[in-house]
C-alpha cells in the first residue's frame, strides 16, 4: 500500500503583532491508502491547524507535506486549488453550507468551480445525495434540515468531486448521539468502499472505530497507535447498516 499522506516535521506558526503561536510544531506521520485514522487531542492542541494543512486550505511554515507523493510546498495556489477540488473532500464541524442554496445546489458548487456542464453536475449531485440517504430532500435549504441531514449534505458535497481522501474536522461535534452515530456509519461505509478517511474527534467511541489514533498535545504528536482489533469489533456491524456502497 502506498502512502496517501506523509508529513515530515510539519510546522505552522501564527504571528499576530509581537505574539507568536506555534500551533503545529514538528509533526511527522504517514497514512496509507485506504486507512481510517482518528486525530484526537484537547482544544487548542493544533488539530484544526493540522487538518487545514492536510486539506491544502493552509500552507505549513516549516517541514514537508507529501500528498500522493507530490510535494505540496512546490505547488502554486492555483495548483493547490485544483488538488483541493479533485483529490480531497473536506467536511467541517459546522457543515459550512451556503444558506441561500438548497441541498442540490450546495453539492453542485465544487462542480461549478470545476467547470462541469449543468446537466452532468445535476446528475452527479443527485447521485451523491441519494448515496448519503438524502434523495428525497435535494430541494431543501439548510435551515429546513436537521443537523445530521445538514452534515450529510456536507459529506455529499465532499464526495461530489470523487476524491480518494476525506478529511473531517469534528464532523459529529455539533450532533446528538443518534445523528452522530449515523454520520460515523457513513464514514465507515465510505472507508469500506476504499476511501482514505482522517477524522478529528473528541469522541472516544468514534475514535475506537478507526484503525489508528494519533493524539496531539500542544501542537506535537503525543502518541500514534493502532486501535486493538477487539475495540473495533463493532465495525462490521455498523458498516453493513450504512447506506453508501
Ligand atoms: P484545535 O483544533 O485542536 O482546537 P487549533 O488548531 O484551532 O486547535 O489551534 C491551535 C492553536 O493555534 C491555538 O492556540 C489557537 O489559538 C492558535 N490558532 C489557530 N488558528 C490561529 C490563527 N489563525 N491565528 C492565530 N492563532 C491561531
Ligand atoms: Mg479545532
Amino acid at each position: 500500500m502506498s502512502d496517501v499522506v506523509r508529513v515530515e516535521e510539519l510546522c505552522r506558526t501564527f504571528r499576530t503583532g509581537a505574539i507568536e503561536v506555534q500551533a503545529v510544531r514538528g509533526v511527522s506521520f504517514s497514512i496509507e491508502e485506504g486507512a481510517m485514522v482518528a486525530i484526537m487531542g484537547p482544544s487548542g492542541s493544533g488539530k484544526t491547524t493540522l487538518m487545514n494543512m492536510l486539506g491544502c486550505l493552509d500552507r505549513p511554515t516549516g517541514g514537508h507535506y507529501f500528498l500522493g507523493g507530490d510535494d505540496v510546498a512546490k505547488k502554486s495556489d492555483d495548483a493547490l486549488a485544483a488538488i483541493r477540488n479533485r483529490r480531497i473532500g473536506f467536511i467541517f464541524q459546522n457543515y459550512n453550507l451556503l444558506p441561500a442554496l438548497n441541498a442540490l445546489e450546495n453539492v453542485e458548487l465544487p462542480l461549478v468551480y470545476r467547470g462541469m456542464a449543468a446537466g452532468e453536475r445535476h446528475l452527479v449531485a443527485t447521485q451523491v445525495l441519494a448515496e448519503v440517504g438524502l434523495g428525497e430532500l435535494i430541494s431543501f435549504r439548510p435551515y429546513e434540515l436537521s443537523g445530521g441531514q445538514q452534515q450529510r449534505v456536507g459529506i455529499a458535497r465532499a464526495l461530489a468531486g470523487k476524491p480518494n481522501l476525506l478529511l473531517a474536522d469534528e464532523p459529529t461535534g455539533n450532533l446528538d448521539s443518534a445523528s452522530g452515530e449515523e454520520i460515523l456509519n457513513l464514514f465507515l461505509a465510505l472507508n469500506a468502499a476504499g476511501r482514505t478517511v482522517i477524522i478529528v474527534t473528541h469522541d472516544e467511541q468514534v475514535a475506537l472505530h478507526c484503525e489508528r489514533i494519533i493524539r496531539l498535545k500542544d501542537g506535537a504528536v503525543l502518541s500514534d497507535r493502532p486501535v486493538a482489533a477487539d475495540s473495533r469489533r463493532m465495525r462490521g456491524d455498523l458498516g453493513t447498516r450504512a447506506v453508501v456502497q
